[in-house]
């Protein structure tokens, strides 16, 4: 299987040959196809494995087949990371497949201060990458909510609930606001007995995937 045959936007498929990826991963010729689809997913899946074009590739083709007004504070795609350092690394991948699209792409994290975060309050955005306090922080001040969120990604979540993020993860997943009709995505290296069980919360009628 090809990129091509992802049948990915174009504008997106001609992002993906500009970063010199020739043969989707394993892990991406699964996914992409099953996100693709509208499915739920819970993937098993190692950092190295090329996860992170996995779910946005598809995310950032669906938001331009289906292009929805951009409300400030109204993020449409929102993925969760445990980590500042993931986190950034998951905004230039996004910024790089969506590089001459329309689409406005933001992060917050924690350890700064919130003005120079505040863009996709200031301006909307699409597409908002997040680690789980600072997300709560901006929720909690109703800067952000999840009204026309139709993609959740959950990265790393055994990495997350080892850092003891699964409240954080329950309060955003259930969130009074969360849009009922939304895609969910959970990736984690490993599948212990907690992870089945918040896949088990969070996703509906899942394809389960291992690598
Ligand atoms: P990840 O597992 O998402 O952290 O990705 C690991 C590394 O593989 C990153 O540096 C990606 O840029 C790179 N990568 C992801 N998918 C591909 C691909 N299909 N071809 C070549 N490199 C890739």
């Amino acid at each position: 299987k090809s990129f091509e045959e992802a049948q990915l936007r174009s504008i997106i498929g001609e992002n993906v040959t500009k970063s010199g990826y020739k043969v989707p991963t394993p892990i991406q010729k699964v996914s992409i196809p099953v996100i693709a689809d509208g499915r739920d997913l819970m993937a098993c899946a190692q950092t190295g494995s090329g996860k992170t074009a996995a779910f946005l590739l598809p995310i950032l083709s669906k938001l331009l087949d289906d292009p929805q007004d951009l409300e400030i504070g109204k993020p449409q795609a929102v993925i969760v990371s445990p980590t500042r350092e993931l986190a950034i690394q998951i905004f230039s991948e996004a910024r790089k497949f969506g590089f001459d699209s329309y689409l406005k792409i933001s992060i917050v994290y924690g350890g700064t201060s919130f003005k120079h975060q505040n863009e996709c309050i200031t301006k909307g955005c699409h597409v908002l990458i997040a680690t789980p306090g600072r997300l709560l922080d901006f929720v909690e001040r109703t800067f952000i909510t999840f009204d026309d969120t139709r993609f959740v990604v959950l990265d790393e979540a055994d990495r997350m609930l080892d850092m003891g993020f699964s409240e954080s993860m329950r309060k955003f997943m259930f969130h009074s606001t969360m849009r009922p009709e939304h895609q969910t995505l959970m990736f984690s290296a490993t599948f212990p007995e907690e992870i089945q069980r918040l896949a088990g919360e969070f996703l509906k009628d899942y394809v389960f995937v291992t690598i």
